[in-house]
């Protein structure tokens, strides 16, 4: 898409809202920790500014644990994870926490994790719902290509009354859902004074990683804010694809917005 045609194109749309001046946001991901890696010093940012933040889990993440956790019973992995998220958040500045608990890779459908964020969305009222990008290339797990499109999927129908599930206010509208682990983001936050405390919710998730793993992370992360910040003349940001939902419908050209 040229230049000129993406001017022409963006002229005939409404101003896509900024994360930045969001007053609520609901972050709905896959796991325990997706928040945090992508986007914890943005969530950290807005915390800050007064932005009331929400961190619903769709997945339980028992199936996510690789080092002597892993051995745990069921139930012992889900609530080591639980509180893991809650000492990430905390540090972030995160409102609240909660949890769907559907299974960590298991056999849930998108629509019925649709109907579940209908009603959260209905029930948060958030003006920004967060979560990661089910269109990502080369994004393999399941579990984060379902909940972006029961996302994305939630954006829309939450405004149509006789959706699946209750709580309907007419009056509420969302203004925005943004992507994370996005290779198209459009809104770059300059949230570069906040990694160390990034790195440190990260670093809360101790089942998760390594002291190596945790420093692979955050070389990658470095490398990648910095690449993106060159156009922006900041040093280091963080990526979002932010898009008003009406566009998440039969509109080729949301890919280039
Ligand atoms: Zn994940």
């Amino acid at each position: 898409m040229s230049v000129e045609h993406y001017t022409q194109l963006r002229a005939l749309l409404d101003p896509v809202p900024q994360l930045t001046e969001a007053r609520r946001v609901l972050c709905i991901q896959p796991h325990p920790d997706d928040t945090d890696i992508a986007l914890g010093a943005t969530i950290a940012l807005l915390a800050a500014q007064g932005t009331i933040i929400t961190y619903l889990s769709v997945t339980d993440d028992a199936a996510g644990l690789t080092n002597a956790d892993a051995e745990l019973p069921y139930e012992a992995r889900v609530r080591l994870r639980s509180s893991e998220q809650r000492e990430a958040a905390s540090i972030l500045g995160v409102a609240e926490v909660r949890e769907l608990g559907f299974a960590d890779a298991g056999d849930w459908s998108v629509r019925e994790l649709r109907n579940c964020l209908v009603d959260a969305i209905r029930t948060d009222e958030p003006d920004f719902v967060l979560s990661c990008d089910p269109w990502l290339p080369y994004e393999a797990h399941a579990d984060h290509v379902r909940t972006g499109l029961a996302v994305a999927e939630a954006a829309i129908l939450y405004q149509f009354p006789n959706t699946a599930t209750a709580h309907y206010r007419a009056e509420y509208r969302l203004n925005a859902v943004g992507f994370f682990f996005t290779d198209k983001p459009n809104q770059f936050v300059d949230a570069a004074a906040y990694r160390e405390l990034k790195l440190e919710a990260i670093s809360a998730h101790k089942s998760q990683f390594t002291s190596e793993q945790i420093n692979a992370l955050d070389a990658v992360d470095h490398e990648r804010g910095q690449r993106l910040a060159e156009t922006t003349g900041a040093v280091w940001v963080e990526g979002v694809k932010c898009l008003r939902p009406e566009w998440l419908h039969v509109l080729p050209e949301a890919q280039w917005l």
